[in-house]
């Protein structure tokens, strides 16, 4: 029987989650025995027109040329599947949807008329059909394996719809929002990552995507309530996964113009 084919493209990214890739180990020597591997540029092999079973793509629709790029994926390829928050979510490039970007091009750059950015940053479900999105900044190898083993045996992949907290609290972690009034997103953020930021003390800050129902408004009251700035607690909703509703409008809420805090 044919190995399926998978074809692994970049659009605008840092490369972090293909880099989970390459960094399998004995996994990625097992993947290769399962799968035809017709395009992954990071690990050597450039075919980026190959007809393939599952195209992985890492990264968000910021320019022209992801534009066209992710309607020619779609078209040569069975299955699309979103990896990172880049792809899911327009990723920290999306951070220009909610401010003016072309002020923030003149802000940084001596010379915007050589950039080749959208105005704005998108997921890949917003320009194409996307048939599985796996979440994380970086992804999960984890969940990537048992991804592709699914899809593989033609069954529906299996996602977590439960939240970071529910992952945390059966680690049995000790709560760092509780405990040390960090400004932890982990109750509006959907598990998958095995609670990962808490276990090592830190606070986690959404890279896994807003959970089911994630209750926004109660977190960013509970976060004022520790004293943390309404423009601080704003900005927590708004980092890695920008470009999605539920965080957008809870930085609408908190956040307080610039204008309103001048002297
Ligand atoms: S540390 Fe964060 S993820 Fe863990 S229980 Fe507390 S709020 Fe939830
Ligand atoms: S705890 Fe939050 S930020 Fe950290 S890996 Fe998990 S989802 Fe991402």
């Amino acid at each position: 029987m044919a190995r399926a084919s998978i074809a692994i493209h970049k659009l605008t990214s840092c490369s972090g989650c293909q880099s989970v890739i390459l960094n399998m180990g004995e996994n990625l020597l097992t993947l290769v025995q399962l799968v035809d591997i017709q395009h992954f540029i990071e690990a050597g092999v450039n075919n980026p027109d190959a007809q393939v079973d599952i195209a992985f793509v890492e990264g968000s629709i910021s320019t022209h040329e992801d534009e066209e790029r992710i309607r020619q994926v779609r078209e040569q390829s069975r299955f699309v599947v979103a990896i990172g928050a880049c792809a899911c979510s327009g990723g920290v490039q999306a951070l220009r949807n909610v401010k003016d970007s072309e002020h923030w091009a003149s802000a940084i750059y001596a010379d915007p008329g050589y950039l080749d950015s959208l105005a704005d940053s998108r997921s890949v479900a917003e320009r194409v059909k996307v048939d599985l999105q796996l979440w994380g900044c970086p992804i999960s190898e984890r969940q990537l394996i048992a991804a592709i083993r699914a899809l593989l045996h033609g069954v529906p992949p299996v996602l977590p719809t439960e939240k970071v907290c529910q992952e945390c609290k059966r680690a049995g972690q000790v709560c760092v929002l509780v405990s040390q009034a960090a400004p932890c997103m982990g109750p509006v953020t959907q598990a998958g990552c095995g609670a990962l930021c808490p276990s090592f003390g830190a606070p986690c800050y959404t890279c896994f995507g807003p959970s089911e129902q994630p209750n926004c408004d109660a977190l960013g009251e509970r976060l004022v309530g520790l004293g943390i700035p309404a423009n601080q607690v704003a900005e927590r909703f708004v980092s890695i996964s920008a470009g999605v509703k539920p965080f957008q409008n809870a930085w609408a809420r908190w956040r307080i113009p610039l204008k309103e805090l001048e002297p």
